[in-house]
Formats: structure tokens, C-alpha cells, sequence
């Protein structure tokens, strides 16, 4: 049960933690993309007036001559050997003034860019080009226009290769992923180790629990036992007690038998919880087993006008334990006569199934009964729960019998199940798978 608990909470802790740390990251990679775009575009639009400083006396000789042609810049000159950052002035009618040029790689593309470019607010733009050769490049560009008094005489664009630094950055959001990955990794571990330890102490006293219920109802057999035994010998009497003094003693020997039957339930109930269940696994037919069931409940179903019928392949052999299946097969088919009104059925069919991990025994205990509600067919599995207190109460029924075969069965490794409708019957299903052969 603990391990039910555990899992969950470790998985609240790390999605908590994942998701904690996912937004954590996402606002340190967004900050630094916003940081580093505003230190580029800053470093670019400081470029573009130094440019539009130097250059700009060209422009004006353009403007006054239409044919000055400014001479073509030598490579000394030139601001980047390789072209990585680059320049071209245009004039008002889009006519190439003067350019130190872009990388012959990409000079296509800038130019289809500027020609792109209509409205000039001295913006800054990063484009991204595939080059024939599947590389990827990216630009930072800047756009100016130069006035000489209120008149426009032309355009610088500037621009700078800003792969590395793209790539750089790139780089990075992998390490950030890889570093969250990692710490998510060391998360689960941390939340599975720290939720054993929370778990410790809960377990501890739950262990303690069990133990002291296990102690109190092995304790509480030897004086029933005893007492059943005093009354036995009272009642041997015979004609010398009263009438009333003999019906107090079949009452109180009711209620002793009543009262072992709970303890046994709890012994058990205490074993399961232990796993100190020590299945006694043996081959037995399971259609005698359960004619022998049904015989010993007859006179119950008898005196209900009950039909009680048993189905299934005459084969059908098991290997399991033997009195613990007898005792799952007493608990349904007792329900079935106890939640079954005058003349009703109570059927039990045994199947062997083949799946592809195995053989699979199949026992279902179907009635003609009250049924079970919907949102009562999880809840029916709990100990000492009970639909109707009073009617359960009556039947002698304390709310033990299903916690108790659904242990049981759980102990073979099998499920148990219900598919009920109110007012008209249950089926409870009881799955086992089967080992070939004995251990
Ligand atoms: P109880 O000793 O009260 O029968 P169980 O654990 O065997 O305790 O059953 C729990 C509750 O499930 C019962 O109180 C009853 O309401 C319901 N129940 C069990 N078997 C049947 C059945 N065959 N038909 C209808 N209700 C059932």
C-alpha cells in the first residue's frame, strides 16, 4: 500500500520540480536571447552611424553629380577582408553608390534583401539564409537614410555575419537542455530516496499496527476457544438447567462461533498483510472442490428456495492452495445465497483460458441477487465495508469476506473483479494465472 503511496508522490515531486525548472530555463534562455539581441543590434546601429559618418560626403558629391562614381575601395580599406561585415549605398532611385562588399557566398541574398527593404526607420533586421551549399548563414542588418538638409539623398545598409555567434547560442540551448535532463534525472532519484525516508516512519508504525493486530487476534483465540469449550460442557448438563438457561447458552455459543469467525477473518486478513501468507501450492480438481462448497451451503440456499448449480469443463485441474481458493469460493458463493431473494440462482462456472503468458483459471460466482451500484463496486473490496449496514448486519455479515478473498486471490497473483447492475445480479470474476508445474 505504501509503494501505491510512494510512487505517486515521486511523481508529483519531479513533475513539480520538472516543471519548476523547465520555467526557470525557459526564462533564463528567453532573457538571454533578448539581452544578446539588443547588445547586437546596438553594436550594429553604432556601426551603421560611424559608416554613414565616414561615407556620407560621397553621397552628397552623388547627389549634386549624378556622375561621381566614388572610386572603388581598396582592400586595406575595407572593414572585413572576408566580407563578414559589409555595406552598400544606394541613392534616392535604388542605384548602387559605393559598397564595401558582402562574402560572395551570400551576396545574393543581401541584395535580394535590400531590394525587399521599403520602408527605412533606421531598423535593425536578422536574416537567416540557406546557401546553395546547405550552409546556414545569419545576418544582422541595419538600414539609414541620409538626408543632406531636408532632402534624402540616399541609403546606407550595413550589415554583419553573425553565424558564430548564432551557433555559440545554439550550443548553449543544448548544454541547457542536456543540464536539464540531467538535473530532472537526479530529481527522480532524490524525490524516490527522500519519499522512502518520509515513508519510514508511516511504514514503521504501520508495521506496528499489524503486528499488534496480528498479536491481539492470535491472543483472543485461546480464550474463545475455551469459553465455547465451558459452554459445551454447561450445556451436557442437559435436564438440569432451565429452558431459558439453555436458550442463554445457544445464544451465547451463536455468539461465540460469530465472534471466531471474525478473529480468523482478522488472522488472516493480518497474515496477508504480513505476506506471511505461505501459499501450500498443490494440483486439485477444482470442480470437486467446489461441489464439495456448494454442498456444505445447500442447506443455506435451501432454505431460501435457491437454485445452486455448478458449471464447467469436468478438467479442470489447478495448481494453487487449495484451502485458500475453497475458502475464496465459500466467501462468493455464502454472498451469492445471502444477497439472493426467495427462488432466485446462484451459479458457479469454472473455465480454463489460454493467453500468451499462460493458462488461466477462470471461477465466476454469478447470481440473480440485489445487485451492487455503480460507485459501490471499488468500495465493496475494503474491509469492514458494507452496503447496507443493518441488511449485512442481519445476514451475518461484518464486511470482511471480499477484503479477504481479494487478498487472497492477490496472493496468487491473480484479480478480482465485479460486473454488477442494481436489482439485477452480480457476477464477481476471479482470475489465477497457472503455473505448469509444481515449484
Ligand atoms: P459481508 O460479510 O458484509 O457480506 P463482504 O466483504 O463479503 O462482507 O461484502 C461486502 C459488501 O458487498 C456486502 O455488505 C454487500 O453489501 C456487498 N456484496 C457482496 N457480495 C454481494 C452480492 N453477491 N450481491 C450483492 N451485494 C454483495
Amino acid at each position: 500500500m505504501l509503494n501505491k503511496i510512494r510512487t505517486p508522490l515521486t511523481l508529483l515531486y519531479i513533475t513539480s520540480m520538472g516543471l519548476f525548472s523547465l520555467v526557470i530555463i525557459g526564462i533564463i534562455f528567453a532573457g538571454l536571447n533578448w539581452v544578446l539581441y539588443i547588445e547586437r543590434s546596438d553594436e550594429i546601429k553604432a556601426l551603421t552611424i560611424a559608416i554613414c559618418d565616414e561615407q556620407k560626403n560621397e553621397l552628397i558629391k552623388h547627389f549634386y553629380d549624378a556622375n561621381y562614381r566614388p572610386g572603388v575601395i581598396l582592400e586595406d580599406d575595407r572593414r572585413d577582408i572576408r566580407g563578414q561585415i559589409f555595406y552598400c549605398i544606394y541613392d534616392n532611385n535604388k542605384q548602387l553608390v559605393k559598397t564595401d562588399p558582402p562574402n560572395a557566398a551570400f551576396q545574393a541574398a543581401v541584395v535580394d534583401t535590400i531590394n525587399k527593404w521599403d520602408e527605412v526607420s533606421d531598423d535593425v533586421r536578422k536574416e537567416t539564409y540557406i546557401l546553395p551549399d546547405g550552409q546556414e548563414v545569419t545576418l544582422m542588418m541595419s538600414a539609414k537614410r541620409l538626408y543632406q538638409g531636408n532632402n534624402s539623398i540616399g541609403t546606407v545598409y550595413v550589415g554583419k555575419d553573425i553565424t558564430a555567434y548564432e551557433q555559440i547560442f545554439h550550443k548553449m540551448i543544448l548544454w541547457l537542455i542536456l543540464i536539464y535532463i540531467i538535473f530532472w534525472l537526479m530529481t527522480a532519484v532524490i524525490g524516490y530516496i527522500m519519499s522512502g525516508r518520509v515513508m519510514k516512519p508511516i511504514k514503521d508504525s504501520i508495521d506496528r499496527q499489524r503486528e499488534f493486530f496480528a498479536d491481539a487476534s492470535h491472543e483472543l483465540r485461546t480464550p474463545l476457544a475455551i469459553l465455547l469449550a465451558s459452554v459445551e460442557v454447561v450445556e451436557e448438563e442437559g435436564e438440569k438447567i432451565s429452558v431459558f438457561s439453555r436458550q442463554v447458552l445457544l445464544d451465547m455459543k451463536d455468539e461465540i462461533h460469530k465472534t471466531v469467525k471474525i478473529v480468523d477473518n482478522l488472522l488472516t486478513l493480518a497474515h496477508i498483510d504480513e505476506k506471511n501468507i505461505k501459499l501450500v501450492r498443490e494440483e486439485f480438481s477444482l470442480k470437486s472442490l467446489a461441489a464439495q462448497v456448494i454442498h456444505s451451503l445447500s442447506p443455506l440456499a435451501n432454505a431460501k428456495n435457491l437454485k445452486l448449480c455448478l458449471e464447467g469443463e469436468e478438467a479442470v485441474n489447478v495448481v494453487a492452495d487449495r484451502n485458500l481458493i475453497k475458502q475464496v469460493l465459500f466467501i462468493l458463493i455464502e454472498n451469492g445465497i445471502k444477497y439472493t431473494s426467495e427462488a432466485g440462482s446462484v451459479t458457479v462456472c469454472l473455465e480454463s483460458l489460454c493467453s500468451e503468458h499462460g493458462k488461466i483459471l477462470k471461477i465466476s460466482v454469478n447470481d440473480t441477487g440485489i445487485g451492487i451500484e455503480q460507485d459501490q463496486k471499488e468500495s465493496i473490496f475494503e474491509r469492514f465495508y458494507r452496503v447496507d449496514k443493518t441488511r449485512s448486519k442481519e445476514l451475518g455479515g461484518v464486511g470482511l469476506g471480499l477484503a479477504i478473498a481479494k487478498g487472497i486471490v492477490e496472493c496468487h497473483g491473480g484479480t478480482i473483479t465485479v460486473e454488477s447492475e442494481w436489482g439485477r445480479g452480480s457476477r464477481f470474476i476471479v482470475l489465477i494465472p497457472q503455473r505448469d508445474n509444481l515449484e
